[in-house]
């Protein structure tokens, strides 16, 4: 008999990362928002470039980081580049929350926060979101106390698609202490088109406490490279880099990331597209009957409840994986023009089904 090895009991209590379905080969995959469309051939050529492959990359990431800072007006030293933008919550959260502090974010949100809060060692503090799926700001200042070291706010909300305006944000800000960080996840900045929605860009400078997270993985479509960045006060972001496992960008995705920027025209042209398409699928799931939250990143929320189960099956049916959160709903990528008409179908019949 041997005897397990001792783990810290809240991690061996954590379920490990759990992808969307991987679909079968003739489904479309619309469970992890990705962007449909193929990478730039100018981009492959930048990937196809950077061949050092027995060489450590750039561990600052320079290239890159000065593009984005040219690109946001700021300091080389105000932009941080990580693994995926999800690597860059863990940096931040590590820097700032340990055990007895508390992380508040709303709830439902995106599905990475609370491992994160618990492998730091600190307390997820969730706010519900309000009925129409928004975060409740008021409610999330109000949840601030002297324990709490970070706030994550994520506009828009994945995976319900609303976002935060700018007035709630600024009345926000005003409430929470100058001393507490407060992450702005703005993952599906690119897709917004509310004018009214906040937009991070225009705030680090107002507020010291404040950092902005942005990605390459859904707008820019290289999800697979791994590229994130944050935007904010340089000893904040030095703080994340201290908490970074080194060299985790790649030369490849940096050289992806820094070739999009270049080609962003282009890129944020296909991004519109998706747009049209996302505000053609809100309206049809609307006159079906659906109560559709305001959809501002590239996906839709269903709030199918003690159906979600049976919804996520109909889809499958239909040739669509979709993203299935048990009890509360489904999120639904906008993908590729030819998945609309069996998505709309699918929901049409999820929607017959469970409306008796
Ligand atoms: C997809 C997503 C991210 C990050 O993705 P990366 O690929 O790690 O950059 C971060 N936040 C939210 C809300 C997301 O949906």
């Amino acid at each position: 008999m041997t005897t397990p090895v001792r783990l810290r009991p809240e991690i061996a209590a954590l379920p490990p990362y759990r992808q969307g379905k991987q679909a079968s080969p003739d489904a479309f995959k619309l469970s992890s928002n990705e962007n449909p469309f193929e990478p730039l051939p100018s981009v492959v050529e930048a990937v196809r470039g950077a061949v050092s492959l027995n060489r450590y990359p750039d561990a600052s990431a320079t290239a890159l980081r000065t593009a984005l800072a040219t690109r946001f007006g700021v300091t080389v030293d105000e932009v941080h580049v990580g693994a995926g933008s999800v690597s860059l919550l863990a940096q931040f959260v590590l820097a700032a929350a340990s055990v007895g502090d508390e992380v508040v974010y709303a709830w439902r949100s995106f599905e990475a926060y609370p491992g994160l809060v618990t492998v730091a060692g600190a307390t997820s503090v969730q706010v519900p979101l309000r009925a129409d799926g928004g975060h409740d700001l008021e409610a999330m200042a109000a949840a601030v106390t002297d324990r709490t070291r970070v706030v994550i706010v994520c506009s828009p909300n994945n995976p319900t698609g609303t976002t935060v305006s700018t007035s709630e944000f600024e009345s926000f800000m005003a409430a929470v202490p100058d001393d507490v960080l407060v992450l702005l996840d703005e993952a599906y900045a690119e897709f917004v088109t509310d004018s009214t929605a906040v937009d991070g860009e225009t705030l680090t400078e107002l507020h010291p406490n404040l950092v902005l997270l942005r990605t390459f993985s859904k707008a820019y479509g290289l999800a697979a490279l791994r590229v994130g960045y944050a935007i904010g006060a340089s000893y904040l972001l030095d703080a994340a880099r201290a908490t970074a496992i080194p060299l985790a960008v790649t030369e490849q995705g940096a050289a992806a990331a820094l070739a999009s920027l270049d080609h962003a025209d282009e890129l944020l042209a296909r991004v519109d597209r998706i747009v049209l398409l996302r505000d053609q699928v809100r309206r049809a799931l609307i006159d079906q009957g659906w109560t559709v939250p305001e959809a501002q990143g590239n996906f839709v929320w269903l709030a199918t409840g003690e159906h979600t189960a049976t919804a996520a099956q109909v889809f499958a049916d239909h040739g669509v994986v979709v993203r299935p959160f048990a009890g509360e709903g489904v999120r639904v990528t906008i993908g590729e023009p030819s998945s609309v008409d069996k998505l709309l179908h699918a929901a049409q019949q999820v929607a017959d089904l469970t409306s008796r």
